[in-house]
């Protein structure tokens, strides 16, 4: 260090080889210096040289050596104090925050540690001091403090907005943040809508601007629409898009609301000093417009989703009110037309007894077809009021039924319609009794409704089977024909209320279309399940299950069937 202070004979040597501390010194990358008892330089080394960019000359040279020429006003002073308080203590500084003047004009943070140099009395004689450059630390943490601000900003502008879910508060908090955080003087929201661009909130405009139209095309709103994409302008005076409004802005951040990948608005920010509007700020607002711009969206879905489900209500209701004067007519017409069918079916027969024998072929087929008709619409009638009826019904059959000697019956009942028809038809029917809890006229009526499809839609010469099979916790009775069978398309309505197939074959055959409709809803009232298969050209099977009633009616599934 000879070559430093060797000028200085107060100074002695401090270590046994100076060169090599010397060459050390140089090769750190801290700065070090040594400094005499008023505050002058004595050695510097290279890595001083390099932070503060004065040369080695220039720091010890007698003019400006005193280390208060590199430092501000108050922190000289601080340091000094530190270093009186050293000399009187005799205790090192350690590790003080120092911003210390550098050549290029800027500020450099140091770390600095200081001690005090002893001569061999232990006198002070000056000190000497480490310093570390730790402008990038502060920079890099100034960085963090401002990223962990701008996230709990973020945050509560998040929380505030998930509160609402009316868009109006929603704007109201999107803009009030966005200017508090932006200090901006003036700021506007305008959402696009089919009619154009609209102003929905605005601050700063005087007067009200709520509503007004801006021209999609212009300015640097314009700008942000056609790229999708935020604008930063520093200085409005150098950007030719740029629409003045208001007189006197520096500065314009203009951000489109982006939700579900559509601009669905933009946010726009002016202010008289761009100073505040910083690379952090406009970062800040981006992020912020992207948090607003999926609230907005999601309220506006949920505005729009109450209104069409109030919609639906309300139409649901005036469906139902229609269901039920629909059902009010159709079983008031079911029920008024009994009595005047009767009336004209009584003076039908008779007429036709008195008329006996006079009748010549074709009068007869007149009163055949009024015969026809009538008793069309007494079956009409009676579907229509049974299905009224099980409609009507809430609580659950509760009879215990002897099913087997039911489908017995129900069978007998069909013989000499099956016999008139040309049908062959048969049945196997276990003997032993079989229980099923329900109530007997509605499972006689499902019985018939199947049984009566069977004869109705098998031509002359086919087969009817009536099959009822007995298992461990259930009953299962079948219809099986050999008849036209159901092409598949039609299959699948085959149970809905007034559905019929439309085929070739049956096109001739009387129905309403009620029949399966109600066998359905006989069975499942009893807690069964309906199924069927279907070939056209081949046969139909239409069958249900039942479950057994809970003792009494378990049989031995092996029980044997009788066939009769
Ligand atoms: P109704 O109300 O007088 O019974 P329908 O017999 O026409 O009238 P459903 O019993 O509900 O009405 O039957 C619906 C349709 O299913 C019928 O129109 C018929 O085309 C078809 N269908 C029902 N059973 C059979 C069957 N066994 N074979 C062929 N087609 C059938
Ligand atoms: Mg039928």
């Amino acid at each position: 260090m000879s070559s430093n202070h060797g000028e200085n004979p107060a100074l002695p040597a401090l270590l046994d080889s100076e060169q090599t501390v010397s060459q050390f010194l140089d090769e750190i990358d801290d700065g070090y210096f040594e400094a005499d008892l008023h505050g002058r330089f004595m050695f510097v080394n290279e890595a001083l040289t390099r932070m503060t960019g004065f040369s080695r000359a220039e720091l010890l040279d007698p003019q400006s050596n005193h280390f208060s020429t590199y430092l501000d006003a108050s922190t000289a002073a601080r340091l000094k104090e530190f270093i009186t308080a050293m000399c009187q203590n005799g205790r090192a500084i350690r590790s003080v925050d120092l911003p210390l003047w550098c050549r290029d004009g800027v500020t450099r943070h140091l770390d600095v540690s200081i001690s005090l140099i002893r001569d061999a009395y232990g006198h002070g004689q000056g000190y000497r001091g480490f310093l570390r450059d730790m402008t990038e630390q502060r920079q890099l943490e100034k960085a963090l403090r401002t990223s962990i601000q701008q996230l709990s900003m973020l945050q509560q502008v998040d929380s505030e907005l998930s509160r609402y879910l009316d868009p109006n508060a929603i704007l109201s908090v999107g803009l009030n943040a966005a200017m508090a955080i932006s200090r901006a003087d003036l700021g506007l929201i305008a959402m696009l809508e089919e009619s154009g661009l609209h102003i929905v909130r605005s601050i700063g405009f005087g007067g009200s601007d709520q509503g007004r139209t801006l021209n999609l095309n212009e300015g640097i709103i314009g700008r942000a629409l056609r790229t999708g994409r935020a604008q930063f302008c520093a200085d409005v005076s150098r950007d030719p898009d740029y629409v003045a409004d208001v007189g006197g802005m520096e500065a314009n951040i203009v951000a489109p609301l982006t939700a579900r990948d559509r601009v669905i608005g933009v946010l726009n920010l002016e202010t008289t000093r761009g100073v505040r509007f910083s690379a952090e700020v406009y970062e800040f607002i981006q992020l912020l417009t992207a948090r607003l711009a999926i609230s907005l969206d999601n309220a506006v879905l949920l505005r729009t989703t109450q209104e069409q489900l109030s919609a639906l209500q309300k139409l649901y209701a005036h469906v139902t009110d229609l269901e039920h004067l629909k059902t009010d007519m159709i079983r008031i017409a079911a029920h008024d037309m009994r009595g005047p069918l009767s009336v004209i079916a009584s003076y039908v027969d008779l007429l036709r007894g008195d008329l006996n024998g006079s009748l010549d072929e074709a009068q007869q087929g007149y009163f055949d077809a009024i015969t026809r008709g009538l008793d069309r619409l007494m079956r009409l009638s009676t579907d229509v009021l049974s299905l009224e009826r099980i409609h009507a019904r809430r609580e659950k059959p509760s009879e215990s039924v002897r099913f087997d000697q039911l489908v017995r019956d129900v069978v007998e009942q069909f013989k000499p319609e099956a016999e008139q028809r040309g049908v062959l038809f048969r049945s196997s029917v276990s003997r032993t009794p079989v229980f099923v809890v329900g109530e007997a006229s509605e499972l006689s009526e499902a019985i018939s409704n199947l049984l009566t499809n069977a004869l109705k839609y098998t031509p002359g010469g086919g087969k009817v089977f009536v099959q009822m099979i007995a298992e461990v916790d259930k009953v299962r009775c079948e219809v099986h024909d050999t008849g036209f069978g159901i092409p598949e398309s039609e299959q699948a309505r085959l149970f809905q209320p007034f559905y019929r197939v439309k085929t070739h074959d049956t096109a001739a055959i009387s129905g309403t279309g009620l029949g399966l409709h109600l066998v359905k809803n006989i069975v499942e009232r009893h807690d069964g399940a309906v199924y069927f298969e279907s070939q056209p050209g081949t046969g139909s099977m239409f069958g249900f299950t039942l479950p057994l009633a809970p003792v009494a009616g378990r049989v031995d599934s092996s029980a044997q069937a009788c066939a009769s």
